[in-house]
């Protein structure tokens, strides 16, 4: 399977290594494209995707799509679940797919034929669902710009928050990830 072998080389060079996570990474984002009834070498401008992961699995996701954060086309959610869901804006139309297979390989075993030796339809569980993006999750751009009344920091896409008739970004509405030194 020569285009099989392309990703499999494309997802070691841009992740650093093949692991479990790129081979299903790989397979997932193929089968999601593959429901949805778009291309990969296609430019898919139209397509969102929801990664339920950081971890390796996403990279593989980058691979196959070329769909990026900063075309506001990848939502993290951090489930901590190998899962991702795709979402085709022309039509709504979405699936999310995660790994129903809990088999894992054995040390010693060679992954790549571990994981192609299993159909789609016993390593991943299939959901057609629905998703609605929220105001300012959209592509395009900013709907939306304020600035922090107590900070000072533009903030886009309504993600300030109203906290006693101020509006506020998150970090000072909910307190900071990160300490001033
Ligand atoms: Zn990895
Ligand atoms: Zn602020």
């Amino acid at each position: 399977m020569p285009i099989w072998q392309d990703y499999i080389d494309k997802a070691k060079a841009y992740h650093g290594h093949i692991c479990g996570g790129q081979i299903l990474g790989l397979r997932m984002s193929l089968l999601g494209l593959k429901l949805l009834g778009l291309d990969p070498y296609e430019d898919l401008r139209d397509l969102v995707i929801f990664l339920e992961s950081d971890r390796c699995v996403a990279d593989a996701a980058y691979v196959v799509t070329g769909v990026t954060i900063g075309r506001r086309r990848v939502k993290t959610l951090n489930y901590g679940k190998t899962a991702m869901s795709f979402l085709n804006l022309k039509n709504g139309e979405a699936y999310r797919l995660s790994v129903a297979d809990h088999d894992r390989p054995a040390q010693d075993q060679d992954l790549i034929a571990f994981w192609t030796a299993k159909k789609d339809e016993d390593v991943f569980k299939i959901q057609k669902v629905t998703i609605k993006l929220n105001p300012g999750e959209e592509p395009g751009p900013p709907s939306r710009v304020v600035v922090c009344q107590k900070c000072g920091d533009e903030v886009m896409d309504h993600k300030d928050v109203t906290l006693n008739g101020q509006t506020l970004c998150r970090a000072c509405a909910e307190g900071p990830y990160y300490q001033v030194l």
